[in-house]
């Protein structure tokens, strides 16, 4: 017999060991690849969130406006020109971002909202993230947010936090509907639900990183980064509980 020849049987159990090798190497390769692209997210929220301070200390502490903060030329019926590539960003933080463009793209959502997302053809989704719509609902050159519960919730400066700095997020990623059936971005200020429960998910942490099959799109994580600069990982239940503002007076709410 000739042995310096593969059998047949042995050319199969070559084949089937390399096929289950590609089995346990490619998940953990993209694996890799999901959590690379979640720590460039992360990186972005921390850029944000150092411009956003940033502002505030050259604007005597006043929050950056939440309808100005990244463009102050909006569409009509289109608050935050979010996915038109023909529209640069203005806005307040924009000088602080510097030439940090790329900052506004988390690279998940990205891939997430051209192939299931909410960007009709011809339009090119180019930021993926929403400041927190409880803060910052004046500018002391604009006056009041134009809505009018925001003169009721919005805090302007961080003097007037009960609990500075805690559990208060600037920029966060943003879920939404509706039925939030796809990934998209309405507006770039976030008002989370009342109580982050049921199936109101509308504005949410868009929890995609690392999240299961069966729950793509708020069964994972998401990231923060809150008022005293840290980033950290989130869930959409804590949608609500890390953006609500507690205010120095005691109120009900
Ligand atoms: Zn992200």
């Amino acid at each position: 017999m000739n042995r310096k020849a593969f059998t047949l049987v042995e050319l199969l159990v070559v084949m089937a060991i390399i096929a289950v090798l590609i089995s346990v190497l490619l998940p953990a390769l993209h694996k890799a690849r999901e959590e690379a692209e979640f720590l460039s997210c992360k990186t972005n929220l921390k850029s944000y969130g150092q411009a956003y301070l940033m502002y505030m200390e050259d604007n005597r502490g006043y929050f950056p406006h939440n309808g100005d903060w990244l463009y102050a030329t909006n569409l009509p019926g289109e608050y935050g020109p979010w996915r038109f590539p023909d529209h640069e960003p203005d806005g307040l933080l924009w000088p602080y971002l510097g030439r940090a463009g790329d900052v506004n793209m988390c690279p998940t959502f990205f891939k997430l909202v051209t192939s299931d997302g909410w960007a009709p053809a011809g339009t090119e989704p180019l930021y993926s993230y929403a400041v927190n719509g409880y803060l910052g609902g004046h500018n002391p050159n604009k006056g009041n947010f134009p809505w009018g519960f925001m003169d009721i919730y919005g805090i302007w400066k961080e003097s007037e936090l009960g609990r500075p700095p805690a559990m208060v997020s600037s920029v966060l990623e943003q879920g939404f509907g509706p039925p939030h059936a796809r990934y998209g971005i309405n507006d770039n200020l976030f008002i989370a639900s009342w109580n982050g429960t049921g199936d109101d998910r509308i504005d949410a942490f868009g929890a995609w990183h690392r999240a299961p099959v069966d729950d793509p799109k708020f069964g994972g994580v998401s990231a923060a980064v809150f008022l005293d600069g840290h980033v950290q990982d989130v869930t959409w239940t804590d949608s609500f509980i890390f953006t609500w503002p507690e205010r120095n007076t005691r109120r009900k709410h």
